[in-house]
């Protein structure tokens, strides 16, 4: 299993790869170079040995007409210089005259008879022919005679020579090839493993250059740029280094606001608790100072109540594992229902809270966490709101969406904070909101809960005129990755 999880490693890599096609481009051309060595050799052997008998039969052909041997074969000289080419080639000299009839035979068989060759025919009608029979090693030339001013040809002549030498010549050719073509092939193997290694070690330093990094966020970043692929590879490398150590920086964050803020109210409890104590070694405690500071410990437990449970809802909303019970529902009911909870906290700072909706709204939400959101916001109408003041809610629907908006005539939130109020446990005011019992953590879980929803949500806001959210949501719950 390991074994073949390994060669799968070595069969994929890019080094094998390329090892291999360095290996194709180099030794296929190697093996075809041989036989184009060696047919090449023997073609050029061929048709020079061929030429330099048409030569010598051309200048033989004016030696023949000068002595009329064609009709009269009593030239001396004609004979023994055919005989003599015969001898130089080991090979065999054939005269023959216009009537094909074979008038010399060096061989002295066929003398006398006639003979017809598709070669001859050709020939005679002026083309110069030669055929090599590789098979049985021999090369036979056909060259015209012709006559001296009319140039018609007369006679040819037929000479066929043994090529056993070039066959010989060829096979001790074909030893120093084969001696050249081992030299080449291990030539080949060498470069191409260099080559292919050589090609591959920016990725493996780059590789290196990460293991060594590792998680560790104060390593300086990791530069490559000896290919664009490695350059694009680290500089990817590096932006996923800085999202996790900007991650990393803010859960270290979270974690210690998290501290902080529940640390405050258990602080304040024991303040209160060892007042008690105290001033109980001084005598008797009046029963109104116990019910006084029992009421405040109360409103402290409270207080570490909300924030757990505040905790617990951010924590549901984690975006990358959000458990979603996504309903059809009716909006306009919903807020309705939202409203009516609250109406009675408005009620006591005497401000009035207006719903405006002019159409129905069907859509696909999680009710708990959409509740959850527009409660927060309408929450904060409420709380940083000024005595007698208004929120205002209204809802409405194009094909894709539906808006809501939550309006309110508070106290309004500075231009510089507006962009962090999402931030958990960001407040603008630390101690008006812990007073009016805020734990920084509201806008952040409706932030959440819009992003769930695959929403958007803006803040307008002006100091001292009010403040208002509107929250856009898809009418269509859309899965990851899922688009319209
Ligand atoms: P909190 O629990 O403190 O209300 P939130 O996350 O809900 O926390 O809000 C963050 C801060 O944004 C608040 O402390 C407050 O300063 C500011 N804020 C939120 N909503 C409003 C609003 N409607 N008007 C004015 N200030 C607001």
């Amino acid at each position: 299993m390991n074994q073949g999880r390994s060669l799968k490693k070595v069969f994929g890599s890019m080094h094998f790869r390329l090892l291999i096609v360095l290996l194709l481009i180099g030794l296929v051309p190697v093996f075809f170079m041989k036989n184009g060595i060696l047919n090449g050799f023997e073609d050029q052997t061929v048709s020079m040995r061929a030429s330099m008998i048409r030569d010598q039969c051309s200048r033989l052909s004016a030696d023949i007409m000068d002595a009329g041997y064609l009709a009269d074969f009593s030239s001396d000289v004609v004979d023994k210089e055919l005989r003599q080419i015969a001898e130089l080639y080991s090979g065999r000299v054939i005269l023959v005259n216009s009537q094909f009839e074979i008038i010399l035979d060096t061989y002295l068989l066929d003398e006398g008879k006639t003979i017809i060759a598709r070669e001859l025919i050709e020939c005679f009608k002026g083309e110069d022919t030669d055929y090599y029979n590789a098979e049985n090693d021999f090369i036979e030339v056909v060259c015209p005679i012709k006559e001296d001013t009319t140039k018609a040809v007369v006679g040819a002549f037929i000479v066929s020579i043994p090529t056993t030498d070039i066959i010989v010549a060829r096979r001790n050719l074909s030893r120093n090839v084969l001696i050249l073509e081992v030299l080449l092939i291990i030539l080949i193997i060498g470069v191409s493993f260099y080559a292919s290694r050589l090609l591959v070690r920016p990725f493996r330093k780059v590789t290196a250059m990460m293991n060594s990094g590792g998680t560790d966020f104060l390593t300086d970043d990791i530069s490559m740029p000896d290919y664009t692929e490695t350059e694009l590879l680290s500089e990817a490398y590096n932006q996923m280094r800085h999202r996790l150590q900007a991650q990393e920086e803010s859960r270290q964050m979270f974690v210690s606001n998290v501290s902080h803020e529940l640390k405050t109210p258990m602080t304040s409890m024991k303040v209160l608790s060892d007042s008690l104590i105290q001033q109980a070694e001084f005598g008797e405690v009046p029963n109104e100072l116990y019910r006084e500071f029992m009421v405040d410990i109360g409103q402290e437990i409270d207080r570490e109540n909300k924030i757990i449970t505040d905790l617990l809802d951010l924590v549901k909303m984690d975006r990358n594992s959000p458990d979603l019970q996504i309903e059809e529902t009716n909006i306009n009911d919903l807020i309705a229902l939202i409203l009516k909870r609250l109406r009675p906290i408005a009620a006591k700072r005497g401000i009035e809270i207006a719903l405006e909706s002019y159409k129905p709204i069907i859509a696909q939400v999680d009710q708990t966490k959409f509740t959850l959101a527009i409660s927060n916001l309408v929450e904060n109408g409420i709380k940083y709101n000024k005595e007698n003041g208004w929120v205002h809610i209204s809802l409405n629907v194009d094909n894709t969406y539906f808006f809501v908006k939550v309006q309110d005539s508070g106290i309004g939130i500075p231009e510089a904070d507006q962009e962090q109020i999402f931030e958990r446990f960001y407040r603008v005011d630390k101690s008006h909101s812990r007073e009016i019992g805020g734990t920084g953590l509201g806008l952040a879980i409706t932030k959440q809960a819009v992003l769930v929803h695959h929403g958007a949500i803006r803040v307008y806001s002006r100091e001292g005129e009010g403040t208002t959210f509107t929250v856009r949501i898809p009418l269509r719950y859309l899965e990851q990755g899922q688009t319209e």
